[in-house]
């Protein structure tokens, strides 16, 4: 079986952005102390993987985890390492914020063993940060990534975020323009969406904002795909492009079917196999669990068969350039995708958006843009 991958939920920001649904918090230090407690102690008595397990990946995802401090960060990455076999050269991410990091803060992080920064860029144009509720501002960025270089990070992914409120194609292509000049290793795009209950979605209803436009998110996409290109990047999943040799490991976990273990409120964890779990939401509520009961596990999905088949297929097409190898698929799942989706399989063929070269299925990069509609056919 592959090596383990680690994740940690840090769920505490500076402030809250105004598309943002994830579970995050405003940033409390006794709040924040007693929940890394309760997650050195939930990775303590974690029951669900053999003591040892191999693992090659950690990433601290939030929220912003770099409000921690590098000794917070030190004591989860040892409980990690107590608990998992840590192989010397693993991948150890960290979500940051621009404008939240000193460099002694960032020398402290590297010293603790984290390697990689995955930081929330989301765009270079100030306006559109204020829109979003962000609190930094894009010379923050800049002035983010050379403190990173001088800390000694050599692995650094951007989040860029498209179609968001008023953003025109020019104004993405600025941004892109401006992302590709400061040459980072990765580059993930999230496409804005608007959920419920956030403040973007009620500008959205009173009419202070255009609700994000499909069209010009796929001229977007486009674009990006095009620049990331001719710059040298490869696009390794549908939206993630990396300089060769630096695809997020941790990340390619979740759509390889690799086992990959959650810590910490609203984290989700998978086997490897047909299991599939996931912990509290709420900061203070996933605390007062830990400390009582040792977990704070809410729900558990066991998968079938078929389940289980249907979403190695839509995750594995994620993975653009290495697709799904349907002989391998069917030793591991028992389930034989050419038979079982003949009629999908074809549809989409004839339709341009996947194809096969021997025994692998791939998206192709019509299929990319439309990936929802060719994945909804398989769940
Ligand atoms: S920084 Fe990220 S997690 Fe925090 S509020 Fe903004 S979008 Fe949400």
């Amino acid at each position: 079986m592959s090596r383990a991958g680690i994740y940690i939920h840090i769920p505490f920001c500076r402030a809250r952005c105004s598309y943002c649904d994830f579970a995050t918090g405003a940033y409390d230090a006794a709040l924040a102390e007693r929940y890394v407690r309760a997650v050195e102690r939930e990775i303590g008595e974690f029951a669900s993987a053999t003591q040892g397990e191999p693992a090659d990946t950690v990433y601290f995802g939030g929220g912003t985890p770099s409000l921690l401090t590098p000794a917070q960060v030190a004591r989860l990455l040892a409980a990690v390492r107590r608990r998992f076999r840590v192989e010397d050269d693993a991948e150890v991410t960290m979500e940051m914020n621009p404008g939240t990091v000193s460099h002694e803060v960032l020398g402290g992080f590297r010293a603790a063993g984290v390697n990689r920064a995955s930081f929330g860029a989301q765009t270079f144009d100030d306006s559109e940060l204020r829109r979003l509720g962000r609190t930094h501002t894009a010379e923050d960025v800049r002035r983010t990534l050379s403190t990173l270089r001088e800390a000694g990070f050599s692995n650094v992914s951007f989040d860029l975020i498209a179609g968001l409120p008023a953003q025109t194609l020019r104004a993405w292509e600025r941004n892109l323009s401006e992302a590709l000049k400061l040459r980072p290793e990765h580059l993930s795009l999230y496409l804005l969406e608007v959920h419920e209950g956030t403040p973007l979605a009620a500008q959205i209803r009173e009419g202070r904002y255009r609700a994000p436009d499909p069209d010009l998110a796929a001229e977007m996409y486009r674009l990006l795909v095009e620049r990331t290109a001719a710059e040298g990047f490869e696009q390794y999943e549908i939206s993630n492009f990396c300089r060769p040799g630096r695809e997020s490991r941790h990340n390619t976990k979740y759509w390889t079917g690799a086992p990959y273990y959650g810590f910490g409120c609203s984290a989700h964890s998978f086997d490897g196999r047909r299991s599939r779990w996931s912990n509290e939401r709420d900061a203070r509520s996933y605390a007062e669990r830990v400390e009582r009961d040792g977990s704070a596990v809410v729900e558990r999905v066991e998968l079938d068969e078929r389940e289980a088949s249907a979403e190695a297929l839509f995750l594995g097409l994620r993975l653009l350039r290495r697709g799904v190898d349907l002989s391998a698929h069917r030793a591991r799942y028992r389930r034989d995708v050419r038979a079982e989706y003949a009629e999908d399989l074809r549809r989409f063929g004839e339709a341009g958006l996947l194809e096969m070269e021997g025994d692998v299925l791939r998206l192709t990069p019509d299929g990319a843009l439309l990936s929802n509609e060719v994945f909804a056919a398989f769940v």
